[in-house]
């Protein structure tokens, strides 16, 4: 394929961004389509109107990586600032630090335990008894217990996937969840920060080239007749087959706005672990960027449920029925001609925004590479299966 034919992109999110880019400094022309009013996909940041805080439209983004890469990538297009991810939850009539950690098993039991005794402990409320765990229930209480089990993860996996923990699988849960010191970073990673003028402007950053035309506010017709020598296609891999064989299930959120003069709750995440709360979390969005300054605040309430027609999805399910339908999808895909499906809705896949950069990084190079060789590019850079 040479260069100077037209690419289409589906999708003006953080994948379709970095495949615009790269090819278009590959010497392609690029025209990337969003159904949405803006840019950004579901990382979309915009100020708040009343308080001037910057607002996660879809939820709490937050960086973090290990693949060195990609965080010069990002870097390369807007300054990250440190920022680590603290959670805390109320659960029981108490607030608890987050991961599970010494703090909180010291404060649930009422106790003083060092890290080996802590293990020790949580060791012998283990339910010795499952062997072989099937579901996430059995799996947590076979690492934990009973006690941490129904205070930390019950209510919350209850609410947050709208099933029994005892109908979702034991790989949910891989790992023990549990921390013997005093860690409470939520996640491991090398590389952590949040990027001082938002998402949206740092992609705003990556489509800002000569060779890349965005349209927002227009929904693309995969399947229509078009012109394009290649589609990059970031939209719902069911949708793009016009929902042939139903539709894979999703979670969506609602987010209920709310404001406050000050500081409502002292951290940016909070999560409600008790099922009698219909909430999953309350988000309050400026404790994100903590180098900026705001008397107003502005918090969203966020609950989950299935999604309907009409939602955004969100989380996809991925149990056994939707796993059979997405392998009906994967074939139909194979079959396609000059499309590659990417990112998280066309791959059903949850991806973190490092991930999708890597991908993305890696799907636009094979494209190049296949391009000088003049043979096909396949429908999956990364199979959804
Ligand atoms: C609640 C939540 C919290 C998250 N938190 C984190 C976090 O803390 N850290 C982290 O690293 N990652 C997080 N993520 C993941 C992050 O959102 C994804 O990695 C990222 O959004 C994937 O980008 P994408 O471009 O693949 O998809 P999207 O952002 O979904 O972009 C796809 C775009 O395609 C458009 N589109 C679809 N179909 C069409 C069509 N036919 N025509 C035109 N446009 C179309 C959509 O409007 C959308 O804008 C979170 C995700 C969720 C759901």
């Amino acid at each position: 394929m040479a260069q100077g034919q037209k690419i289409g992109i589906v999708g003006a999110g953080l994948s379709g961004a970095v495949i615009a880019r790269e090819l278009a400094e590959a010497g392609y022309e690029v025209e990337v389509f969003d159904t949405r009013p803006h840019i950004g996909g579901n990382c979309h940041t915009e100020r708040d109107a009343e308080t001037g805080v910057m607002v996660h439209i879809y939820g709490p983004h937050i960086f973090h990586t290990d693949d060195a890469e990609v965080w010069d990538y990002v870097n390369g297009y807007q300054t990250f600032l440190p920022y680590k991810n603290r959670v805390k939850t109320t659960s029981q009539g108490q607030v608890y630090s987050l991961p599970v950690n010494l703090h909180t098993i010291n404060q649930f039991f009422g106790k003083t335990f060092r890290p080996e005794e802590a293990r020790a402990f949580i060791e012998e409320q283990a339910d010795k008894t499952i062997t072989d765990p099937q579901t996430f229930e059995e799996q947590a209480l076979r690492f934990v217990g009973r006690d941490l089990y129904e205070a930390f993860f019950k209510g919350y996996t209850e609410k947050q996937w709208g099933c029994s923990p005892t109908d979702l699988p034991a790989s949910i849960l891989k790992r023990l969840p549990v921390r013997f010191n005093y860690d409470d970073n939520y996640f491991f990673h090398k590389f952590q920060g949040m990027p001082e003028n938002g998402y949206t402007d740092m992609i705003e950053k990556i489509f800002d080239h000569p060779k890349i035309k965005v349209t927002l506010g227009q929904h693309f017709d995969p399947r229509a007749p078009h012109d394009y020598a290649h589609l990059f296609y970031s939209g719902p891999l069911d949708g793009y087959f016009a929902y042939e064989f139903g539709r894979l299930g999703y979670r969506t959120l609602d987010f209920e706005r709310f404001t406050y003069q000050g500081d409502y709750q002292g951290c940016a995440v909070m999560n409600y672990g008790d099922a009698s709360v219909p909430y999953t979390r309350i988000t309050e969005h400026k404790h994100f960027s903590p180098w900026e300054s705001h008397e107003g605040s502005v918090c969203y309430r966020e609950f989950s449920r299935a999604c309907g027609e009409d939602d955004i999805p969100y989380y996809p399910i991925r149990l056994v029925e939707e796993k059979a339908q997405l392998a009906d999808y994967v074939a139909r895909a194979n079959e396609e001609k000059a499309v590659t499906f990417v990112g998280r809705l066309a791959t059903y896949r949850y991806l973190d925004m490092d991930v999708t950069i890597r991908e993305a990084l890696d799907t636009a190079r094979l494209f190049l590479a296949k391009s000088k060789e003049e043979a096909a590019m396949p429908a999956f850079v990364h199979a959804p299966l």
